[in-house]
């Protein structure tokens, strides 16, 4: 079947889904988020707001960012959402926001909403993947720790094998379900311990097909390098790659906290790198795309377009299990329905 290149151009085809006042509403509410200042000051506001019980925060949260960037509060919520998105033959990620939490009842609180998101998920026709935080399941000084490979007392080596059992609990789940776990990459002082647990559940879920996906963040400058070593680690243990690539979502924090300690910073020098590694590591991923599923977790449309132009080049059918093209609510355009 012969396949046709998507025109991100065709702002027609793009925003098909949208209705003129939400596309407005789009419009004004990146407005808003250009501004720094208003993004700086607006989130602390909000922050008071919201620990100061003030009247209508809720509603006016959830009628601006929230309706933007969020599918649903409960799954039932979402469903609408879905449905929505099916029409145009998008697929649903199901991403439960859980991170900075303290104790071990709120840990195994997340850990039971990703397991009922699996069931939830499994109930669906549209909803192939879930995506889950390791902070949501974890204390995140312990991850440090980890990470930087100081030795654990007793109580923390308990404490961490209960941490990797909540990890595996939900990766069984949706191994057993037939469903996706993308796994988030988070800060550089953590992701030690995130990659190493990751790389435990793809040995043990990726034998056949993928069901685990790392992250990989190109704003590292050392993740090309980390990308080839996990393949390396998967070929010699007999199993698939999962490799969702993106940008990297905390370079501001990574910087100040590389220049505070007086260390190299860990992100690349400026944007053209951080384009040039993401475009390699995709490379990369499509060069090898028998032992690795990668997903192309972007809204960039040159990032977008590479991959559909590799792909209709080598006739590699647009539905290929090891292709995923990946984007945030709202953040979609349909021509993705197309890919
Ligand atoms: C489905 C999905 C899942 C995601 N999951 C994660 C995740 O697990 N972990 C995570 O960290 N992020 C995640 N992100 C966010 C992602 O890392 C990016 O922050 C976001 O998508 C913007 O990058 P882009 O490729 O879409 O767009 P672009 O606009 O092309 O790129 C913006 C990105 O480029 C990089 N950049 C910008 N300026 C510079 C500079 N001066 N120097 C170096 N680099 C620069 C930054 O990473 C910035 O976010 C996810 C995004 C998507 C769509």
């Amino acid at each position: 079947m012969e396949q046709h290149l998507p025109d991100f151009n065709n702002l027609k085809i793009s925003f098909e889904n949208k209705s003129d006042q939400e596309l407005k509403k789009a419009i004004w509410l990146f407005k808003m988020m250009n501004n720094p200042s208003l993004v700086k000051y607006g989130s602390m506001l909000g922050l008071w707001a919201v620990e100061n019980s003030i009247p209508f925060t809720e509603t006016i949260v959830k009628k601006t960012i929230f309706e933007h960037f969020c599918g649903g509060t409960t799954f039932e919520s979402s469903i609408e959402s879905i449905n929505k998105l099916k029409k145009y033959h998008i697929q649903t990620v199901l991403d439960y926001g859980a991170e900075g939490k303290e104790t071990e009842a709120d840990w195994e609180k997340t850990k039971n909403e990703f397991l009922n998101a699996i069931d939830f998920a499994s109930k669906q026709s549209s909803v192939p993947l879930i995506s889950i935080k390791v902070t949501g399941l974890s204390r995140f000084e312990l991850l440090e720790k980890v990470s930087a490979n100081r030795v654990l007392s007793e109580k923390e080596q308990q404490e961490w094998q209960k941490v990797k059992e909540r990890v595996d609990a939900v990766c069984k789940k949706a191994f057993d379900h037939h469903l996706g776990v993308f796994i988030d990459a988070e800060e550089t002082w953590i992701q030690d311990a995130v990659d190493n647990l990751v790389n435990e559940m793809m040995q043990k879920y990726n034998k056949e097909k993928v069901t685990v996906y790392n992250t990989f963040q190109c704003y590292r400058k050392d993740r090309f390098d980390f990308l080839v070593a996990s393949h390396e680690l998967a070929k010699q243990n007999n199993y698939l790659l999962g490799a969702k690539l993106v940008r990297g979502a905390y370079m501001e924090k990574e910087r100040e906290r590389a220049a505070s300690l007086e260390l190299p910073s860990p992100i690349n020098t400026d944007k053209a790198a951080t384009d040039a590694m993401y475009n390699k590591c995709l490379k990369y991923c499509f060069e090898h795309l028998e032992t690795i599923a990668v997903c192309n977790a972007t809204h960039n449309a040159n990032s977008s377009m590479l991959l559909a132009n590799w792909m209709i080049e080598k006739n590699i059918p647009l539905n290929h299990p090891h292709t995923l093209f990946c984007q945030l609510l709202m953040l979609q355009n349909i021509w993705y329905t197309v890919l």
